[in-house]
């Protein structure tokens, strides 16, 4: 019997600007992704039974057959290798569920690697990111982690200078926003604001969404200068004006942060996580003391610069990876 662990780390966005509606219904953005130090575990053991696989779960509300990401990705794996027997999967999570931390998009992506090693697969770097692609958006990143840029569906990444040490408090309301509502948010406010003709189409790509800051430039630059002050100032993400008018509390948070002290301070994605960049530990966890009094959910954590950590394996050769 085979077996293995691995870690699968969380994300956030240090800057997300929506560009335009695609024609195929995705959004074209531009961000910049961040892995932290918050990991769920996955824990996979091959068994004889063909085709089964098998995923269990800690969290109550996540579904365990097809709809999870983890089983996606290791059907896909299973049927583009035509893989002998089956999988058990247990995921043991500790990233909130719909906090923006990209949660099933790093699990799926660790389930391609974990499966790569227990199978001693041969894929390509190529092939690996074309299958993260089809199983989400997002899940192209966390095969590599750390400091990058996501541009098109956020899929096409390139790596950047990696952030310097940095701490950042991250508080969780204890409700999830769904990522579809929130796109679909940024839709309203265009029919609202253009009528038909206004709508300007360019190469079959509806380009409505407000002009273009250079914001994303000066962030790579200040992680570049180690500047976390600079970073601070110019977080950004577009998501947050509508997600904020919905749920106010969330706006009250990232106020609260500031006041005690962030350099800057954010929702992650869609929300509905919202987290600060803090100057040092002192500070964030005399913060993390005033929002938990209020009720929230917090965690101290930093940077780090992988999506994924093989824990335990009793799989020999890794050097495929
Ligand atoms: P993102 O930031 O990528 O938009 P998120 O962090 O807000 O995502 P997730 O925690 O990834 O949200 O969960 C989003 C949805 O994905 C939930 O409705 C959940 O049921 C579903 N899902 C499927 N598989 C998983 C998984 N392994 N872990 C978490 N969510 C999963």
């Amino acid at each position: 019997m085979s077996e293995i662990e691995i870690l699968a780390f969380a994300k956030i966005n240090l800057y997300l600007e929506v560009l335009k509606k695609r024609d195929d219904g995705y959004h074209e953005v531009e961000t910049i992704f961040q892995s932290i130090n918050l990991s769920d575990t996955l824990h996979f053991v091959s068994i004889r039974e063909r085709k089964k696989i098998v995923v269990f779960c800690n969290h109550p509300d996540l579904p365990l057959g097809r709809k999870n990401l983890v089983y996606q990705a290791a059907q896909l794996v299973f049927e583009k290798f035509n893989l002998p027997g089956g999988v058990k999967i247990e995921i043991k999570k500790k990233i909130p569920v719909g906090g923006g931390l990209g949660g099933g998009s790093t699990d799926a992506a660790a389930t391609l690697i974990g499966l790569t090693s227990l199978y001693e697969l041969d894929l390509s770097e190529i092939e690996l990111w074309s299958l993260a692609q089809k199983l989400g958006c997002d899940v192209p990143f966390f095969l590599k982690g750390g400091t990058a840029l996501g541009k098109g569906r956020g899929d096409k990444i390139a790596s950047l200078a990696p952030l310097p040490e940095t701490i950042f408090l991250l508080v969780l309301p204890g409700f999830s926003v769904s990522t579809t509502w929130a796109y679909q948010q940024l839709n309203a406010v265009r029919n609202r604001n253009l009528s038909t003709a206004e709508q300007p189409i360019s190469n079959g790509v509806k380009n409505y969404l407000t002009k273009k800051t250079k914001s994303v430039k000066i962030i790579q630059e200040s992680i570049e200068r180690r500047d976390c002050k600079n970073l601070g100032h110019h977080l950004y993400n577009r998501l947050e004006k509508s997600v904020f008018k919905k749920y106010p509390e969330l706006q009250t948070i990232k106020e609260d942060l500031l006041k005690a002290g962030a350099s800057g301070a954010l929702m992650s994605g869609s929300g509905s996580t919202i987290f600060g960049i803090f100057p040092e530990e002192k500070l964030a966890r005399g913060a993390a003391f005033q929002m938990k009094r209020k009720g929230y959910k917090v965690l101290v954590t930093q940077n780090c610069q992988r999506g994924w950590e093989l824990k335990n394996s009793n799989i020999k050769n890794q050097n495929h990876l």
